[in-house]
C-alpha cells in the first residue's frame, strides 16, 4: 500500500508522519516541489531580524533514516488522475498511489511589477534572498505592502535594522479585522516606531530601495480542482472533519483547505500553521486506516507587533453584525499584573450575542500574556460558552503574573453589566 503526500512542510509532513506511527509497513513518499522541507515559515520575520540562524526542522534523511519515509525535492506535481489513482510529475514521470494527501498549501499574490528590489516573504527561499539583500545593503527606504500580520512583522524586522518604512494598507484595517478600535491603537503604537503608515492607500509607486510585497495569499487548489476535487465556496479544497475531499482516496489538509468556523458554523479559509500541522496529522492517520476528525477553528491568532502581542480570537463586533447576530461587546483597560512588577495595562474587547449571551469573539493586546487570555477566549468559544458562565472563570492569580481580578473577568464583568 503506498502513501503519495504532496507538499513537503508543515502539513504535508505532519501528516506522513502520523500515518507512519500509525502503520509501520506503509510505503510513504512525499513530493515536494521546492528544495526546502520541514522548515517553520512563522519563523521568517525572526530570521530576517537575525533572531533566528536556521529555520530547518529534520532533513529529508531524517526522514528516510528515522520515519522510512521518502522524500523526493524538485518533483512538482503537475496532475493528478484519481481514476487511474495516479499523479504525473512536470518531468512527465507518473507514479501511482493508493492514497494521496494534497498539502500544496497557499501562494502569496504577485508582487508589482516595480524596477526596484521586490520580495515576497512566504518560503525559506524568499527568506534567504531577503536576508542576502539586507546584508549586502545600507540601510535606506522601504515600502511594505500590507497590513496583515507578515506586513507588520516584515515592517518590524526592517525598521529593527535601521530600515526607513512605509507601509501601505489598502483597507482602513488592519491585520484584516474589521476592528476600528483595534486598528487605532495599533496606528499610535506604529507611529512610536516611527513606521509610517498609509492606511487606506495602496502603494504609491515612489522610489523605494526596497519593497516587501505580502497582499495576501491564495490557496494551491488548481490541482485538485483539475482532477475533479471539489473546492468550497472560499475557493480552497472542501473536505469532511476526517479531511477527505470528494475523491475516494484522496485527503488533503493545510492552507490548501478551507475548514469549519466553529462560530459562525460556516466554511472558512484562514491559512495559518496552527491548524495546517494538526489538520495534517488528521489526514495522515486516516490515510493510514484510523479514524481521527478535525472539529474545525475559532479563528484564533496572535503577532508580535513592536513589541505588543495583538491576539485574536472568533469574531470582531463588526464581523459578528456582518453574521448576523444582534451584537453587544465590551472592552477594558486594566493591569497585567501586580504594578510592581511591571504591570502594564492589556485591552482586552469581548463581543457577545445579545440573544443568547453567547461569547462570540475576542481580543487581547498587551506586552505581556496576551497569548494566555486569548487561548482562554479561544477555550469559550469551543465550548459555546455565556458571558456568565465566563464571569467567574478560575482563572490563576498571584501578583508576579496576573491581578485577582484577571483583565478576561473585568471585561467580562463590563459586558455582563451591558447584557
Ligand atoms: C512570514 C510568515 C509568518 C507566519 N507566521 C505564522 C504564525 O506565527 N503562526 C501560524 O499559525 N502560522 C504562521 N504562518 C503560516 C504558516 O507558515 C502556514 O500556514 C503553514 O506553513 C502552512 O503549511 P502547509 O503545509 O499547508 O503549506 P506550506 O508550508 O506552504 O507548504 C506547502 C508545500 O507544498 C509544495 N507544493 C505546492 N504545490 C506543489 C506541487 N504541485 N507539487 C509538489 N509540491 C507542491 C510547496 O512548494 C510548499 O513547500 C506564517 C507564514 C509566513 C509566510
Amino acid at each position: 500500500m503506498r502513501l503519495v503526500v504532496v507538499g513537503g512542510v508543515a502539513a504535508g509532513l505532519s501528516a506522513a508522519s502520523r500515518a507512519r506511527r500509525l502503520d509501520p509497513e506503509l510505503e510513504i513518499l512525499v513530493l515536494e516541489k521546492g528544495y526546502d522541507i520541514s522548515y517553520g515559515a512563522c519563523g521568517l520575520p525572526y530570521y530576517i531580524e537575525g533572531r533566528a540562524e536556521d529555520l530547518s526542522v529534520y532533513s529529508a534523511d531524517f526522514f528516510r533514516r528515522e520515519r522510512k519515509i521518502e522524500i523526493r525535492t524538485a518533483a512538482d506535481v503537475v496532475s493528478v488522475l484519481p481514476t487511474r489513482r495516479e499523479l504525473t510529475l512536470s518531468g512527465g514521470e507518473r507514479i501511482t498511489y493508493d492514497r494521496l494527501i494534497l498539502a500544496t498549501g497557499a501562494r502569496p499574490n504577485p508582487p508589482p511589477e516595480a524596477n526596484r528590489p521586490v520580495f515576497c516573504l512566504h518560503t525559506f527561499e524568499d527568506g534567504r534572498r531577503l536576508k542576502d539583500f539586507l546584508g549586502e545593503h545600507r540601510p535606506a527606504r522601504a515600502a511594505v505592502m500590507g497590513g496583515g500580520y507578515i506586513g507588520l512583522e516584515a515592517a518590524e524586522a526592517l525598521r529593527t535594522q535601521g530600515w526607513r518604512v512605509t507601509l501601505f494598507q489598502e483597507s482602513p484595517y488592519l491585520l484584516h479585522r474589521a476592528d476600528a478600535e483595534l486598528t487605532a491603537l495599533l496606528v499610535a503604537h506604529l507611529k512610536t516606531f516611527r513606521i509610517d503608515l498609509r492606511l487606506g492607500q495602496r502603494y504609491d509607486g515612489s522610489r523605494y530601495d526596497l519593497i516587501v510585497s505580502a497582499t495576501g495569499l491564495k490557496p494551491n487548489a488548481e490541482i485538485a480542482a483539475a482532477a475533479g476535487i471539489e473546492l468550497g465556496t472560499t475557493g480552497a479544497i472542501r473536505v469532511s472533519d476526517r479531511m477527505e475531499t470528494s475523491a475516494n482516496g484522496i485527503y488533503a489538509a493545510g492552507d490548501c483547505v478551507e475548514l469549519t468556523h466553529l462560530v459562525t458554523g460556516r466554511p472558512v479559509w484562514i491559512a495559518l500553521g496552527t491548524h495546517a500541522n494538526k489538520a495534517g496529522r488528521v489526514a495522515g492517520a486516516n490515510a493510514a486506516g484510523g479514524d481521527a476528525r478535525f472539529p474545525g477553528v475559532v479563528g484564533t491568532s496572535i503577532v508580535r507587533v513592536c513589541g505588543l502581542g495583538v491576539a485574536l480570537t472568533g469574531l470582531s463586533t463588526e464581523e459578528a453584525r456582518l453574521e448576523g447576530f444582534d451584537v453587544i461587546s465590551a472592552s477594558a483597560s486594566a493591569f497585567d499584573k501586580a504594578k510592581y512588577f511591571r504591570g502594564r495595562r492589556t485591552r482586552v474587547e469581548l463581543t457577545a450575542d445579545r440573544r443568547t449571551g453567547r461569547l462570540l469573539g475576542g481580543s487581547v493586546i498587551g506586552e505581556d500574556g496576551a497569548g494566555g487570555r486569548i487561548n482562554v477566549i479561544a477555550t469559550a468559544l469551543h465550548r459555546r460558552m455565556r458571558v456568565d458562565e465566563f464571569e467567574y472563570l478560575d482563572l490563576a492569580y498571584a501578583p508576579p503574573f496576573a491581578p485577582v481580578y484577571d483583565p478576561l473577568l473585568v471585561t467580562a464583568h463590563e459586558l455582563l453589566k451591558k447584557l
